[in-house]
């Protein structure tokens, strides 16, 4: 059993082979990834690039401060709010 500290999720879980043939695991950081629009799939803006460097800021630094900041696009936002106002009107 490994370290508890590797049972983490957090971790990847990569098989090497050996140069004695024997298969073994490696635990290794994900990489962290760029926060992307809930709707079309394009990278948000605003937001800091890595997760280390996102985890110790105040939320406000964390994604733009308007509703939807942080999950879609300003061009999506305008587009769902454009739908909204058009089938309750
Ligand atoms: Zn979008």
């Amino acid at each position: 059993m490994v370290k508890p500290s590797l049972r983490s999720r957090s971790y990847k879980r990569i098989s090497k082979k050996t140069p004695g043939g024997r298969t073994v695991v490696h635990y290794e950081r994900r990489k962290s990834t760029r926060m992307r629009c809930a709707r079309c799939g394009h990278v948000l803006n605003g937001i800091p690039l890595k997760d280390v460097s996102r985890r110790g800021l105040p939320k406000v630094m964390k994604r733009p401060e308007r509703m939807f900041g942080g999950t879609l696009c300003p061009r999506c936002l305008r587009n769902v709010l454009k739908e909204v106002v058009r089938s309750t009107g």
